[in-house]
């Protein structure tokens, strides 16, 4: 069996989900398994809806009304007859948030968010799946909180994979006997049957955890570029498609910030040897890229820029050298602060690491490592990450810039940089 995932970029509008049908139509009626996100930007939007609804803003219904009208927009253009089940289908997937917003909003803001944002999925799956059985192609839409079973870390839910292979295994199998299988990404439950969401851009993972479950012959992933470029077209001119590139790279890639695929997405399908496709809803017929167990490394250097740095510095107060143990307080302090460190190099008397901008956890962080440390930071910087580097690619993206900080292994090469002319 399959498994493909289409992304929210992939089903932005109603032409996007008939683009959807045109794809799937060319598969075999079953032992397909599908697994769609929100539309478009809307996760964005239901994002600005929970914090309108946790700060007890006004703008909660005008926003929630936007996220309605957008939906209904798209089933009106896509099923005439205004009596087609969809209709209710999705008035009462909202109006279970309609219940929720009218309360006060009481508990974790985390929480509240799984609970709002996890409807995007919901709804865009339902019209998916109503789409294919419009046209012809018998679907089965099924609720993912059925199978993928997680910790109650809203936001960021780890999952429980034993209970989720039992229940992805127990109830899967029959459906895509019968059918296409449609259901949602990003979302799981806890064992209490609240929903909980696997963190941004988390529908890649849930993909690939239904692949490894199944024991899938493959995952596409299908998306609006050609497939995994060597640099993303925004920072560079010229691009190159790598044809296929290892578990490993894909891996290095995607941790350092390549956002093609969910980091998270790799390993499961590594695990079980499961080949994992990148191709374009544009061009369907294309090849794409094969993600697989190959040894060969990439044919072509690849480039990944992370822009809003922050280098902290931090030195121990007394002059005493930095050891085990500031390292593993310093750590602490990160991991506290859920700040995720892009890169990091240390000498005999400072730490230094690069991490994203985020003003309130900067100021947080700061203050908490200044109780025990000196620290130094700087705004405005760029890291980018080679891998495969040479010094002509080194010298390639150090044109005009002032390096602050330089980390190599044998492959890779991780550069924190100021543009010169921003330099004061
Ligand atoms: N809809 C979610 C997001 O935008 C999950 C996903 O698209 O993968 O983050
Ligand atoms: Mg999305």
């Amino acid at each position: 069996m399959q498994v493909f995932k289409f992304g929210g970029a992939s089903v932005k509008d109603a032409s996007g989900i008939k683009n959807l049908a045109t794809i799937v139509k060319d598969y075999p009626a079953n032992n397909l398994l599908i697994v769609v996100s929100a539309m478009g930007k809307i996760t964005n939007k239901l994002e600005e809806l929970t914090w309108a609804y946790v700060k007890g803003d006004e703008s909660v219904h005008e926003i929630f009304d936007e996220v309605k009208a957008f939906h209904f927009d798209v089933i009106s253009t896509l099923f005439e007859d205004a009596k087609n089940p969809i209709y209710d289908d999705v008035a009462n997937t909202f109006v279970e948030i309609e219940w929720l917003l009218e309360e006060e909003a009481n508990d974790t803001a985390a929480y509240l968010y799984d609970q709002i944002v996890s409807i995007g999925e919901l709804v865009s799956t339902k019209i998916v799946a109503a789409y294919l059985n419009l046209t012809g192609i018998f679907t089965i839409w099924t609720d993912a909180r059925n199978y993928i079973h997680t910790d109650n870390n809203y936001r960021e839910a780890n999952v429980i994979w034993e209970k989720t292979e039992q229940e992805i295994q127990k109830h899967l199998p029959s459906f895509l006997a019968q059918g296409i299988v449609v259901t949602q990404g990003f979302i799981g439950s806890t064992s209490e049957n609240f929903t909980s969401t696997l963190g941004r851009d988390g529908s890649d993972y849930s993909a690939a955890i239904f692949c490894a479950c199944l024991n899938a012959d493959s995952l596409t992933i299908w998306k609006d570029v050609p497939g995994v470029l060597n640099a993303d077209p925004k920072w560079f001119d010229e691009t190159e498609k790598i044809e296929e590139l290892s578990y490993h790279d894909a891996i290095e890639l995607t941790y350092y910030g390549a956002n093609v695929i969910h980091p998270k997405t790799i390993k499961p399908i590594q695990n079980k040897a499961i080949p994992l496709y990148v191709r374009s809803f544009i061009e369907p017929k294309e090849i794409g890229t094969a993600i697989t167990n190959t040894q060969s490394p990439l044919p072509v250097a690849s480039f990944i820029f992370k822009v809003n740095q922050v280098l902290i510095s931090i030195f121990p107060k007394d002059f005493s050298f930095i050891i085990e143990e500031n390292l593993s307080h310093i750590f602490s302090i990160l991991h506290k602060n859920k700040v995720k460190v892009n890169t990091m190099l240390n000498s005999a008397i400072s730490f230094s690491v690069s991490v994203d901008l985020d003003e309130e956890k900067l100021k947080q962080l700061i203050e908490d490592l200044a109780e025990t440390f000196k620290v130094k930071y700087n705004k405005g910087l760029e890291l980018v990450t080679i891998r495969y580097y040479n010094q002509q690619t080194i010298d390639r993206v150090t044109v005009n810039k002032d390096v602050l900080l330089e980390v190599k292994s044998r492959h890779t090469c991780q550069i924190v940089m100021k543009d010169k002319s921003l330099a004061q």
